[in-house]
């Protein structure tokens, strides 16, 4: 492999260090490793710019504060050293991934305030959650009885890595043959899946749960776009009987935007085939991606 493509295939910031990717690596006694005590943030880089870096920002700077966590540096700093990442790897759609660890306290102490926090990125190619048959088809989901860990445990609002439930929840769906899952608070209400939020759509109204799960990103851009297509929407309880009879659904995630699902458990979903509103809710974030207002160019030459 020439040197090139060991940084095209992504790039890390590691101990104030940028390597390619399959260099990375951190101490094993960190804490962001020994016990999930860490948190993260992902941006995308969409046709050579950030999209709504500022939103993410924030939400990760939120998500620091909440598990008493401290990246030690700015939104300003954490921008210059993700774009030094993605610029390095010269890649023009990628996943851009920022975290912080509670790092290590002294040797023998199990006092996590005095543990010296640390940051870390990287920037790889672009991670779509659905394969091109899947988003054009639409994603066959599965209701699992899992329930996702409860807000008053684990605070799903500031991001983390508390996936034993997703992922326990992704195995049993992918066992049965669906291509993920969603998870359910104790009264039955679906929540979300591993890595995206969810949406139905009944006689023209788009609905999404609105309690018990991360607050997507790209959930608030589906919110912000219906808003200004002006399509009714309702942040409520979705119990999942109703999402089975929804005319359509589908997901909203990062990794990819507004992916249609046309199958939930085995209810086939309107006709079987991606909506209307899911098509039009698609067509519009990636138009989206073009408006100087939610984009940060990067400088590859710099
Ligand atoms: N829910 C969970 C548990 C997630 O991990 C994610 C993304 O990683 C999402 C929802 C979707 O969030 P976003 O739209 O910001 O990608």
């Amino acid at each position: 492999m020439d040197a090139q493509q060991q940084y095209s295939d992504g790039v890390a910031y590691v101990g104030a260090s940028y390597v390619p990717i399959a260099q990375a690596a951190i101490p094993i006694t960190d804490w962001g490793f020994l016990r999930s005590d860490a948190t993260y943030d992902v941006v995308t880089v969409w046709d050579g710019a950030f999209f709504r870096i500022d939103a993410h920002l924030d939400r990760f700077m939120h998500s620091c504060r909440r598990w008493r966590l401290n990246p030690g540096l700015s939104p300003a700093q954490i921008t210059h050293i993700l774009t030094r990442c993605v610029r390095m790897s010269g890649l023009r759609s990628s996943y851009v991934e920022m975290i912080c660890t509670r790092g290590q306290p002294p040797w023998g102490s199990r006092d996590p305030r005095q543990a010296v926090n640390q940051f870390y990125a990287f920037a790889v190619p672009y991670v779509w959650l659905a394969n091109p048959q899947q988003r054009e088809s639409g994603l066959h989901l599965q209701v699992s009885d899992i329930q996702r860990i409860p807000a008053k445990s684990v605070d799903p609002r500031a991001k983390n890595y508390h996936w034993n439930d997703l992922t326990m929840g992704l195995l049993g769906a992918l066992d049965a043959g669906a291509d993920s899952v969603l998870l359910v608070d104790a009264a039955g209400n679906v929540i979300e899946g591993p890595g995206f939020n969810v949406f139905g759509v009944k006689d023209g109204v788009l609905f999404t749960p609105d309690a018990g799960m991360l607050e997507g990103i790209s959930r608030r851009t589906v919110i912000d776009m219906a808003q200004s297509l002006g399509i009714r929407l309702e942040l409520r309880s979705v119990p999942a009987c109703e999402l089975r009879a929804a005319d359509e659904v589908f997901l909203s995630t990062s990794g990819g935007g507004v992916l249609p699902v046309t199958r939930v458990d085995r209810q086939t979903i309107g006709s079987g085939e991606p909506g209307p509103m899911t098509r039009k809710l698609v067509e519009t974030y990636w138009a989206w991606h073009s408006d100087p207002a939610f984009r940060l160019e990067i400088d590859y030459t710099g």
